[in-house]
């Protein structure tokens, strides 16, 4: 009998990288997980180094499959999920980065997307790939790298720098889904939804936007080939001299947002899903359609099937939800984040006190750099239950602020949030989001929808699964959360959030720290 077959999942995260397993139901049946060093040569600059991404990469692949007994050969296909934004160049010849990858989280640009702003640019880069002008995107990476980043230009004979080399496909760009493949496969290519991330795409032609390339000075012949998520005619399949011994095909490829839409089975318009990690993203699939938004919130690229119409996204991003939790633990409030669910609900109420975590400002849709966190409504008779709970409905209130944008900016009802990420694990919080948003909450059973996401774009390329709905049977809810509070109540409450969300902004002045 021939040996059962399995999908693989690439996880490469800003922390670590990540191999998973699924069979055919969707279950993990392995993974392996390595972290790589986070590397700050100066204030506000954060790199990577390629060469260890890539070698924790094979390692991870190897300790999983060794962990289960199983053959590489038994992979039916590879997926790959990825950090989105983060940039690096190659060498095509040799195969090494140039220069460490300059990391999503990366502010050394901001000068030059200033610069984009007093220029009156950001309007067009907007209309072209969705996006709001920013450091983190690839653009302006790109561009610092190929001013900055010849480590071997005094070194060479030939006196062509590295945009030139670049001119002359020597040296080649891409996202770390672009260079993992490249290691895999010795294929050139990258995924509709990291080429929508770079702000070098056009999302409207689904093609390199020949305007933004000549602005910020990439050269056309060192991009990735750009493919479908989920590409039947593969990116490539590993070389069995190199590695893991066996030809398997690299068929599916998506940032790690999108992967998380795509595991969470959102492949309809509407669908959506809400990430709650340290901060939250929140997507939702507007079909054929690209959403231009008049909130605050990004058009991306959802994902692509061969063959089939792109499936475009709003995206919201909040910066600070787990992470208020975890300020909750810096300030000895709470011994670990689960007992913020054993203290909010040791209280009926916040007895009116609401917490406003814009520790770094505020996000979609209120874009305020100068606000700051703010606690309002205290008495003589706050309690520390009262804060906790308080902080927990800050999540829940800041997730309605992004929903109610998407469905103003698309015109789409949302009856129903999937949802997933370290803090869903909290009942109370699942119950509190279904009350505020009004909608039914629905927490699978996988918590790994990114990877799983990926190792379905890959599987379906490969006919390992048949169709969408198939993978829509494989999505088990753990549990649902109906909406239990009165709707006039739950407005009541929302519209006293935005009461503070007011006192918070403009805070911060120049001569703050
Ligand atoms: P990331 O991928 O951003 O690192 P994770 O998805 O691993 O984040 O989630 C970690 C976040 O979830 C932390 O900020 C933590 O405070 C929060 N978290 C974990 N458990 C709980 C809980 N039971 N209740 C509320 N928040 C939680």
């Amino acid at each position: 009998m021939p040996l059962e077959t399995y999908v693989g999942a690439i996880d490469q995260g800003t922390t670590g990288t990540r191999f998973m397993v699924f069979d055919h139901g969707g279950t993990v049946v392995t993974e392996a997980y390595e972290t790589h060093e986070q590397i700050y040569p100066e204030p506000g600059w954060v790199e990577h180094d390629p060469l260890e991404i890539w070698e924790n990469t094979q390692s991870v692949v190897q300790s999983a499959l060794e962990t289960a007994g199983l053959d590489a050969d038994q992979l039916a296909a590879i997926g790959v999920t990825n950090q989105r934004e983060t940039t690096l160049l190659w060498d095509r010849d040799t195969g090494k980065p140039v220069h460490n990858a300059i990391v999503w989280q990366d502010r050394r640009t901001t000068d030059r997307v200033e610069q984009l702003e007093q220029e009156g640019k950001t309007e067009a880069i907007r209309a072209k790939t969705g996006l709001e002008a920013d450091a983190y995107f690839s653009a302006t990476k790109a561009e610092w790298l190929l001013e900055n980043a010849d480590p071997i230009k005094t070194r060479r004979a030939r006196p062509a720098d590295l945009r030139d080399r670049a001119a002359d496909g020597e040296i080649l760009f891409g996202t770390v889904d672009s260079w993992l493949v490249y290691n895999l496969t010795g294929n050139h290519v990258t995924d509709v939804t990291n080429a929508s991330r770079t702000m070098l795409f056009d999302i409207h032609e689904m093609d390199w936007d020949r305007g933004l390339l000549a602005e910020f000075g990439v050269p056309e012949a060192c991009l990735p080939e750009v493919r479908p998520s989920s590409d039947e005619e593969y990116y490539g399949t590993t070389d069995p001299e190199s590695f893991l011994d066996a030809e398997i095909p690299v068929a599916g490829a998506l940032g790690d947002q999108q992967a998380a839409l795509f595991g969470q089975t959102c492949f309809d318009a509407g669908d959506a899903k809400n990430t709650y990690g340290t901060g939250s993203f929140f997507l939702m699939n507007t079909g054929n359609k690209a959403v231009d938004s008049d909130h605050g919130l990004l058009t991306t690229v959802g994902f692509q099937r061969s063959g089939e119409p792109v499936q475009y996204a709003l995206e919201g991003a909040i910066f600070v939800t787990g992470a208020a939790i975890e300020w909750l633990e810096d300030m000895t409030l709470i011994e670990d984040a689960a007992e913020s669910e054993t203290l909010a609900r040791s209280v009926d109420s916040t007895d009116g006190v609401y917490v406003v975590p814009a520790f770094t400002g505020l996000g979609a849709p209120h874009w305020d750099q100068r606000a700051r966190g703010t606690i309002v409504g205290m008495t003589r008779g706050t309690r520390r239950g009262h804060v906790v709970r308080a902080t927990l409905e800050s999540v829940a209130y800041q997730t309605r602020d992004v929903a109610e944008a998407m469905i103003a900016d698309s015109g789409i009802e949302m009856n129903r949030l999937k949802v997933d990420g370290g803090a869903v694990k909290n009942n109370f919080l699942c119950q509190l989001q279904a009350d505020i948003i009004g909608a039914e909450i629905v927490r699978p059973e996988v918590d790994e929808t990114t990877a799983l996401g990926s190792a379905y774009a890959a599987g379906l390329a490969v006919g390992y699964w048949d169709d969408l709905e198939e993978l829509r049977n494989n999505w088990r809810v753990d549990r649902e959360f109906d909406s239990e509070m009165d709707e006039d109540e739950a407005d009541a409450k929302y519209d006293r959030w935005a009461e503070a969300v007011e006192r918070s902004r403009d805070w911060a002045t120049d001569s703050d720290s």
